[in-house]
């Protein structure tokens, strides 16, 4: 079976303007930073410290464990305080707590590291820095670099179209971090030697297109692709699509059409993996909501709670009802502020009571409304009615394991039913039955 990938979108309010703008911002650690040793996609990361271990920026606390797996590093110096399971975003996670000693002492860097780096060492280098899709998918970026051996990579896709809304961080990297961005891709370039690059971005970010092609103009093989913005623009495999006409096979990976496709600021911390030695411990989240008095794109240390950010962003001026890593669409309630930035935060975003939706569950009024929102052509409401009857065989038969979580469908729902919340948890059950097996 190949993936229909129609033109299905939708164009909700994207609530980008106050923060559109806005340059980043450096700011400092707080005094408690906090770090799951699951930031990724894959198996969690083991703790290597100790309580009462001194740590430095870019000391190495949690070791990936297996194939798909990140190692986690330290983004101040300090001193290991506590190690306990925490309740993060995706459930219960063995969390380092490192008491900051303002010092920012740094590790040295890696001494592999710099200019010419042999492209095999690359992935190596990729996968030590603990370089997850820092787009919000957080697969391990080493194990993209790493295809099959039957698999040519001629393409690559830099992913700049930041559908989600209210979220202006890869906007704002892709103005201000352009020429690391654009050396990261030719590390890539260097490991593949790809026929193609494509940037992807939408047209409400066009100076961002500008800015890369300046920065790029003497790279041939680079061509900008301006989309129109439109949710879900930014899916992996509707980006390839569109750029290079490529349809991703039904349970299938980029690699098998011949693409490696990242988010901007994955190839930003590929440049500073391979050519300047450093970790992955800091990211550019955009903090915003209607209720935040200030909202701002942070340059954040991973490990900052994000009860720590709302100062830094002029408080509230009107109570939050709702918090979510990430956006209205694909993004997950937060109900702890301890929670911290991960490599996957793209954003924070805080709702009003206004803004959220809190209409009770009506039954299915057979509108087909999800089926003709669905990007990838699926049958939303039969995945989730097979969920809640407990047959995940069905869910799967359906073709759950393709859902790309974009949330158009819960969206579009005009009985609420939380139809992503249940294809999210069929995937979960599939994934279970089959480690089972
Ligand atoms: S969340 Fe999944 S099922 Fe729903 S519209 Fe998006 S891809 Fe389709
Ligand atoms: S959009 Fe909602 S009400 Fe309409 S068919 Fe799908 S589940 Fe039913």
């Amino acid at each position: 079976m190949r993936l229909k990938t129609k033109q299905k979108a939708i164009f909700p309010k994207l609530n980008k303007a106050r923060t559109h703008d806005k340059p980043i911002e450096h700011i400092d650690a707080p005094a408690i930073m906090v770090y799951p040793m699951s930031m990724h996609i894959g198996a969690p990361a083991k703790p290597i410290v100790e309580v009462g271990s001194t740590v430095k920026v870019g000391t190495l606390i949690g070791e990936a464990q297996g194939f798909i797996s990140a190692n986690i590093y330290s983004s101040v110096s300090g001193e290991v305080i506590l190690i306990e399971d925490r309740e993060i975003i995706s459930g219960v996670v063995t969390c380092l707590i490192v008491k900051n000693d303002g010092q920012y002492t740094e590790e040295p860097p890696f001494p592999e590291a710099g200019k010419d780096v042999a492209p095999e060492l690359v992935p190596e280098l990729i996968r030590r820095a603990g370089i997850a899709g820092m787009g919000g998918a957080t697969f391990p970026t080493d194990v993209k670099m790493r295809p099959a051996e039957d698999k040519k990579i001629d393409t690559i896709i830099l992913n700049g179209a930041e559908c989600e809304p209210y979220s202006t961080s890869d906007f704002r990297m892709m103005l201000e971090y352009a020429d690391e961005i654009i050396e990261g891709v030719r590390v890539i370039d260097g490991v593949f030697n790809v026929d193609k690059i494509y940037i992807g971005i939408e047209d409400d970010a066009k100076e961002a297109g500008e800015r890369l092609r300046e920065v790029a103009s003497d790279f041939d093989k680079i061509e900008i692709k301006v989309l129109e913005a439109k949710y879900p623009q930014g899916s992996e495999k509707q980006l390839i699509e569109y750029c290079t006409g490529r349809q991703v096979p039904s349970g299938g990976l980029p690699a098998d059409v011949g693409c490696v496709v990242s988010n901007v600021g994955t190839f930003q911390a590929i440049y500073r993996a391979v050519r300047l030695g450093k970790p992955l411990v800091e990211r550019v989240t955009t903090i915003t909501g209607t209720p935040i008095v200030d909202p701002k794109n942070l340059l954040v240390r991973i490990g900052t709670p994000i009860d720590d950010l709302i100062d830094i962003c002029g408080g509230f001026q009107e109570a939050p009802r709702k918090v979510i890593h990430g956006g209205p669409m694909m993004g997950r309630t937060i109900r702890d502020g301890s929670v911290p930035i991960s490599k996957g935060t793209t954003h924070i975003t805080f709702l009003t009571a206004s803004e959220v939706d809190d209409e009770e569950r009506m039954d299915c009024i057979r509108c087909s409304e999800c089926l003709n929102v669905c990007p990838v052509s699926l049958q939303p409401i039969l995945i989730s009615n097979a969920y809640e009857r407990g047959d995940i065989e069905k869910a799967e038969h359906l073709g759950a394991m393709d859902c790309i979580e974009c949330g158009n469908c819960s969206f579009i729902c005009p009985s609420k039913i939380p139809l992503l919340d249940n294809i999210r948890k069929a995937k979960t059950a599939i994934k279970q039955n089959a480690k089972a097996v």
